[in-house]
């Protein structure tokens, strides 16, 4: 299965989100993608702040940097890139994947990594054989969403399982807005900077 020891190529999983906030289900699926893959390193790459995100305010793109940082920190294997972040406008995936290996090199396959949902979203709004020049997709499984195969072209995309987490960014945010706890759903870290810098508690925020 494996040839990234042997030919110096490195597997880097690239994971890209809004992480408004990051939260446990985001890392069970990196993490499970990188088991199953057997990648080097898992890069997450929060998006640039689009305009509106499903008619709400998206919080500003250093916050949800800071707060993946934070939630990534503990694991040698997870990085988090900047690119989309810092490049203006909205984000569009060919342009994290192209950036993104800009940054690490030509030495790397790249795994990108999305949950059922935002696989279906990418491969119908962007040019899908474009895409698949750049990088191999894999799909994981995620609560209320299910894997389906849409035509999808031979070897670009993988279809994986991992173990369920039904939780969601949105969930996290309309439970800090009513006052009710997100311990265990997002990183310890993750709900002591969300109280520090008041995230969420507007309920146009949310
Ligand atoms: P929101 O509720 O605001 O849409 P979200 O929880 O869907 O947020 P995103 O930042 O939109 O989080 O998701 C980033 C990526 O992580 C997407 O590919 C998404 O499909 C995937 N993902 C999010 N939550 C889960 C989960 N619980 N299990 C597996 N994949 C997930
Ligand atoms: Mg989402």
């Amino acid at each position: 299965m494996r040839s990234g020891a042997s030919n110096g190529i490195k597997r880097l999983g690239v994971m890209g989100g809004t992480f408004d906030p990051i939260h446990h289900g985001h890392l069970v699926a990196a993490s499970e993608v990188a088991h199953h893959f057997d990648l080097d390193e898992v890069v997450f790459v929060p998006t640039g702040r689009p305009y509106q995100k499903n008619d709400r305010e998206v919080s500003r793109a250093e916050d949800r940097y800071l707060m993946t940082v934070i939630a990534t920190a503990s694991n040698p294997r997870f990085s988090v890139s900047r690119v989309d972040v810092d490049r203006p406008g909205e984000t569009y995936t060919k342009d994290t994947l192209r950036d993104v290996r800009a940054e690490y090199g030509d030495d790397v396959d790249i795994y990108f990594i999305t949950g059922a949902d935002a696989l279906a979203q990418i491969l119908t709004w962007q040019d899908a054989e474009e895409l698949f020049e750049l990088a191999h997709f894999i799909g994981c499984t995620r609560p209320g969403h299910h894997l389906h195969d849409p035509g999808l072209p031979e070897g670009k995309v993988s279809l994986i399982e991992v173990p369920a987490l039904a939780i969601s960014s949105s969930e996290c945010r309309e439970r800090v807005a009513a006052g009710e706890p997100i311990w265990y759903l997002v990183p310890d870290g993750i709900v002591q900077y969300i109280n520090k810098r008041n995230l969420y508690r507007d309920e146009a925020m949310v």
